[in-house]
Order: C-alpha cells, then structure tokens, then sequence
C-alpha cells in the first residue's frame, strides 16, 4: 500500500513537473521594424524604386544603364526598352511591388499589359492586364507562368495601380549540383492570396521547367552558376506597363 502511494505521488509529481516546465523564450529578441505604413517602405528593407532613379536597375541582356522612363513616382516600360535586372542578388526574398497596365486598350490576351517579375530571373510571376481580358489561366495576372492559376483573379480595371507581395523562397542546391529544396513562392494580388507557397517545378522558360546549377536567366544569352543569389527581373513583353514603390527584404 505504501508503495502504491509513493508510486502514485511520484506519477503525480512528473505530471506536475510537466505542466510547469517553462515554455517562454526571451531570446533572440526580434528586431525592431517599422512597417510599411502609408506605402512607405518598411525600415529594413532595400528600396529599388522609390521615382527618384533607376540606379537599383540595369538592362538585363547588356548590363547597360536602364532605359525605362521614369515620369513622377513611377518608371515605365514600352517596347524596345528592354528587360531590366536588380545590380544586386537576392536569395530568400520577401518581395512589394506596384504595377499599372496602361489604360489605352490594345491588344488582348497575353498582348494587354504584359509584363513580369521573375524571381532569381527564372521563376515569372506573370503581370497582365486580367480585367475581362481572358486568356489561359496559368498565363493571368497573379499565376506562376505556366505552372499555376492564381487562386482567384484580383485585377483590378487597366489604368489602376495594383500591388503584388510576395515571398520566395529561392531553390537550393547539394554540393554535386543536385537539388536538394525545389523553390517556393506565395504570392498576394493587391492583398489577396493567390498562390499560397506553391511548390515551383522549375524555371518558366527552359523547353519544360526545370531545375540547374547552369541556367540562363531570362532574357539573357550566356549560361551562368545560379546555385547562389540572383537579380530580380522585370519584363519588357512589348506592351506598356509602369511600375512604382518597389521594394525587398532579405529573409
Ligand atoms: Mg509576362
């Protein structure tokens, strides 16, 4: 009987013990952050397009000076302008970016207010004009270029400003060259979710998409190392698109 107690009182004691074990953390303390408040860019972050210059940027397939214009705030895109690229590389990105397809109606589908960001230059987050303008569904506004649809359209009317946020989680790599965590991406249309961290299967415009140490970025001719960080791409598709307060945390 006296063991029966002991016993008892020692089970109660773990249960006890365990109830109360401390589970509070108080290190490491967060650093502190102002938010992105009033479209202002949050205080850790890296602005690569405020309307004051295009210094964060140059043409991707030559690496001269950017050529889009910037009128006020914003800089835009026509075509012949060319696709332009970050001067600096990122990895693991927390990504916002505004973008207005021109108001003037031109063409339709893929042809009305084409443009893009890819992340690590490979990977299109495709930007359209996707108000009542149908095309394939993994080619509209807010889908992963031929990969996913966006969960649903929230484009707003040609002429509206409109923002993407974004969060990418960049691929990597073993030291053989071998994939070892495919690249991952969550994408918010104007504050809503339409990709929720979709797995990506590749870069958008190898024949099949596909993963590689050697790729070659888009719009771009000379194979290079990509198992490390990589620029930021925004696309000349031929159409007119502007694009203002663009800015990047590093995660
Ligand atoms: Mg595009």
């Amino acid at each position: 009987m006296k063991k029966l107690i002991l016993l008892t009182i020692s089970a109660f004691t773990i249960v006890v013990a365990a109830q109360t074990v401390d589970r509070r953390a108080f290190d490491p303390v967060p650093d502190k952050v102002v938010g992105a408040i009033n479209g202002s860019a949050p205080s850790d972050a890296i602005v690569l397009f405020d309307g004051s210059n295009m210094d964060a940027w140059i043409t991707a397939e030559t690496e001269e000076a950017a050529r889009w214009e910037i009128d006020g705030d914003a800089m835009t895109v026509r075509r012949g302008m060319s696709t332009i690229k970050t001067k600096q590389a990122f990895g693991d990105i927390q990504l916002h970016l505004e973008f207005r397809p021109t108001a003037v109606i031109e063409g339709e589908g893929q042809s009305r207010g084409n443009s893009g960001v890819f992340l690590h230059s490979l990977f299109e987050v495709q930007i359209l004009d996707s108000w009542e303008n149908p095309t394939y569904v993994n080619g509209q506004a807010g889908s992963v270029y031929l990969q996913y649809p966006p969960l649903v359209n929230a484009a707003q009317e040609p002429g509206e400003w409109q923002s993407y946020d974004i969060i990418f989680k960049a691929p990597v790599y073993d030291g053989r060259g071998n994939l070892s965590e495919p690249a991952y991406l969550t994408v918010l249309h104007n504050g809503v979710l339409v990709q929720n961290h979709v797995e990506l299967k590749g870069a958008t415009y190898t024949p099949m998409p596909e993963y590689g140490m050697r790729c070659v970025p888009y719009s771009q001719e000379r194979e290079q190392d990509c198992s490390g960080k990589m620029p930021i791409t925004l696309q000349d598709h031929g159409q007119v698109v502007s694009y203002r307060n663009i800015w990047v945390r590093e995660l």
